[in-house]
């Protein structure tokens, strides 16, 4: 079992290099916090039950939606994470092979259908899981083949998108261009090839694609462009069911287990944009969740904070509570400067530092701040004063 370690006296994160999971829990503020990939991005009715089952008789009921589409669940013990592990397992929510869990997570755009070429490949891509070189923990993959690309904005390493032309594409994140595939097994096969090119080149240093100076092997040069980003699963209804949105990518087991208890449900699919999609339900208006695309708590990014996270030097809920009134565009609250919610720039970025807040405009947790070591209570007032939270 693993643990991280407090924050520094200056609040800089630790960069830990890797992951936790559910056979690698992560101590933390609130407890052990343990981490679920959903296969293929999807949970049956029946494993979404047991997971809310989880939550409550093993930890604090508090589930989470990361940026990577997993499941997190909190404030385990020592005594109850062995239990938790053996239920987990039992219900096919985690392998009883420990080595899985290090292998690269694999992202899909939420919208894959049975038998298309994001399936297809991802579960090719499952089946020859052991052929992928080891890599660092927090390499990805996303498999990103429909008509357009929708996770672009999503962290992975390699990606598998369309082109305009409608050719499967291997793209390496860092490099606007992709290398085009005949069909999902060479996809496949091509990604595979890139994770041992990866290690082989250096990787084990540079740790991500996007920081990885080695230039592209000859086999897989980079000239074919993506097709333009699609757009994200919008709340409300969407195909056979409704898509719900959950403030802060945070939902307590009893509202999740009410989304799922309708017969009618027969999956829930997991997002990467702290959204599910709950196939089969019908409620237009579920309490507990976010019900309509113009909630301005969708425009928020905020990570855990103080209780939650070690790292953490202030707490991020009551502040992203208070700013949501206000908010026209997207703020990402961080309370360290890791800036676990959201790797890309906003146009408001608030990061904690010893128990106060620096003000970013236009930049992410770590660029550098416009000001400095704000109390929560001066935050809105100099946000306000800026102009900053509206369009
Ligand atoms: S960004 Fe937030 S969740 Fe991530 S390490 Fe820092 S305090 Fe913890």
């Amino acid at each position: 079992m693993n643990s991280n370690s407090h924050a520094d006296s200056s609040g800089s994160p630790r960069i830990k290099g890797w992951c936790p999971g559910a056979w690698r829990p992560m101590t933390t503020g609130d407890g052990l916090l343990v981490r679920v990939r959903p296969p293929l991005g999807e949970l049956s009715r029946e494993q979404t039950l047991a997971l809310c089952e989880a939550a409550e008789t093993f930890g604090s009921g508090l589930i989470e939606l990361t940026s990577r589409a997993n499941i997190q669940l909190r404030g385990m013990t020592e005594a109850t994470w062995a239990p938790l592990m053996e239920f987990l397992v039992e219900q096919q929510l985690v392998s009883d092979n420990a080595k899985i869990e290090r292998q690269p997570q694999i992202m899909l755009a939420p919208a894959w259908q049975t038998g298309d070429d994001t399936h297809t490949i991802a579960q090719q891509l499952q089946a020859r899981g052991v052929e992928l070189a080891e890599m660092p923990g927090k390499v990805g993959i996303a498999i990103d083949a429909g008509e357009a690309p929708v996770l672009s904005d999503s962290a992975a390493d390699f990606r598998v998108e369309r082109s305009i032309e409608g050719r499967l594409l291997v793209r390496a994140e860092g490099y606007a261009l992709g290398t085009a595939v005949a069909d999902a097994e060479a996809a496949v096969t091509l990604l595979i090839r890139l994770t041992h090119w990866f290690m082989q080149s250096g990787g084990e240093i540079s740790r991500r694609m996007a920081r990885h100076r080695a230039p592209l092997p000859v086999w897989a040069s980079a000239d074919m462009p993506p097709a333009p980003p699609g757009s994200k699963l919008a709340i409300g209804d969407h195909g056979a069911g409704r898509v719900y949105g959950l403030a802060f990518g945070r939902v307590d087991a009893a509202t999740l287990r009410a989304l799922v208890t309708p017969r009618a449900v027969s999956h829930v699919r997991i997002t990467p944009w702290r959204r599910l999609w709950v196939n089969g339900a019908t409620a237009p208006v579920t309490a507990g969740v976010i019900n309509d695309e113009s909630d301005s708590r969708l425009l928020m990014d905020a990570c855990p904070g103080a209780p939650y996270c070690a790292q953490a030097s202030v707490a991020t809920q009551p502040l992203a509570q208070r700013l949501t009134p206000h908010v026209e565009q997207r703020v990402h609250i961080s309370a360290c400067a890791k800036g676990c919610a959201r790797q890309q720039p906003a146009p408001v970025c608030l990061t904690g530092r010893n128990g106060r807040f620096d003000v970013i405009i236009d930049g992410c947790a770590d660029s550098t701040p416009q000001v400095a070591g704000l109390n929560e209570s001066d935050v809105l007032d100099y946000l306000e004063s800026l102009g900053a939270l509206h369009l």
